[in-house]
């Protein structure tokens, strides 16, 4: 198998047909900025409503994170799901939890074609990882959330019985294909450059609406500067391998705290990606080209052990937002300008949730997520 073009992620299929520019002045209801996921739910959820919607990229569908990452929907939030107690409370921890699983439902329902519940593993690396499995284990018990104690061919753990691995560049595709059939107004290559509560600057041309939704995770703090200080933007890294018989992982695991990660397609190719921390300073960056230093502690670990021989075909990088604690960013800004993001690495359950969120809140719409969110 040849090697893909630079910093193409191993999720691309090459069958996306570009969508228009903004080529002018514009009017709707709300306009989602950012079409990843979380803008896409949102987008979802407000054609739901009736709402006129135009959503805008700077680039392409999912060109972001969202069409780039592990292809992992893990239930719960960022900090495993104990440390979130600690932080916000087992009220809220655990209504966000399970707010997750219904999420992982709906993707299923969703895109059908893309999704695979396979279950995931967490890995202990060493003693000390291993007795935060048992607490996590202990707190999930305990609220009746799905987890099972795991010791087999990887090591011990923990296994996640509805966890799912997807494609989420395809995923993200049909999403956006879905909101264009059901009348939402969506626009490529159109950089928003202005915002404000009652329109939006994107490619140049003015978009008039009622109410903002900006949804770009890891550029945040870039396109709105008061979140600077909140949200910090990291680079994640990735590679991807020709299909292999090395190895049979029927279900995703990621190890070392979440820091790697690994999941093998359908065809047998290999998709892993971690090792932020070994050169953190580097990796707090807006740019999302793959570096030569992660990419060999990558291929380390996959010779060490995954796959010594498979050959390697993609490298690719991109941009997420990390906040301190527990919770995104999901609030109002501007008057009538809603920041969602700051996912902290795993955004693609829970920026669907922030999605359905902000959209119920720009338009007023009543939803239960609003109090997980701010713990009114
Ligand atoms: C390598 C990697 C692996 C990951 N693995 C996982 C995982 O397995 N599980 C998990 O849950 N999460 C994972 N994540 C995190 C997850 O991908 C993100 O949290 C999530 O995709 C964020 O989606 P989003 O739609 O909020 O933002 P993004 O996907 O970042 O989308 C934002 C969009 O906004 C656009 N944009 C930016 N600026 C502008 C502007 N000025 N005007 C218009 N548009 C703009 C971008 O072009 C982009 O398309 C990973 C991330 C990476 C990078």
């Amino acid at each position: 198998m040849a090697s893909a073009a630079p910093n193409t992620p191993v999720w691309e299929t090459l069958d996306w047909t570009a969508l228009p520019p903004v080529s002018e002045p514009l009017t709707c209801d709300v306009c989602v900025v950012g079409l990843g996921g979380s803008g896409l739910t949102a987008i979802h959820e407000l054609r739901g409503q009736g709402v006129d919607v135009i959503g805008v990229d700077a680039g392409m569908v999912a060109g972001g994170a969202a069409g780039r990452n592990g292809g992992l929907a893990l239930a719960g939030l960022a900090p495993f799901y104990h440390r979130a107690v600690e932080d916000i409370g087992r009220e809220r921890a655990l209504g966000l939890y399970r707010a997750t699983l219904d999420e992982q439902q709906r993707m299923l329902e969703a895109t059908p074609g893309h999704v695979r519940v396979t279950g995931s593993l967490r890995i202990a690396v060493d003693a000390a990882e291993g007795e935060d499995c048992v607490k996590q284990f202990e707190a999930m018990q305990e609220d009746g959330l799905p987890v099972e104690l795991y010791d087999g061919d990887f090591g011990r753990g923990l296994m996640f019985p509805t966890d799912m691995s997807f494609n989420p560049l395809a995923r993200c595709r049909s999403l956006a294909r879905q909101a264009i059939e059901k009348g939402a107004r969506l626009f490529e290559s159109s950089r928003a450059t202005e915002i404000n509560g009652e329109s939006v600057v994107a490619g140049g041309h003015a978009i008039q609406c009622g109410s903002v939704i900006v949804a770009v995770d890891g550029r945040l703090d870039q396109l709105l500067p008061e979140l600077s200080g909140r949200v910090r933007t990291a680079r994640l890294q990735m590679l991807g391998t020709e299909p292999t018989t090395d190895i049979q992982l029927d279900r995703p695991m990621y190890l070392r705290d979440g820091y790697e990660y690994v999941q093998q397609l359908p065809s047998g190719a290999l998709a892993l990606g971690g090792f932020r921390d070994m050169h953190e300073a580097d990796e707090w960056t807006h740019d999302a080209t793959p570096t030569d230093e992660i990419q060999e502690l990558l291929e380390g670990f996959l010779r060490a052990a995954l796959s010594p021989n498979a050959k390697i075909t993609h490298r690719w990088a991109a941009s997420v937002g990390y906040v301190e604690g527990t919770l995104p960013v999901m609030e109002e800004v501007r008057p009538g300008v809603w920041a969602i993001g700051g996912y902290s690495g795993t955004g693609n359950l829970v920026g669907a949730l922030a999605g359905r969120a902000a959209a119920a809140a720009a338009t007023g719409a009543e939803t239960t997520l609003l109090a997980l969110f701010h713990g009114a």
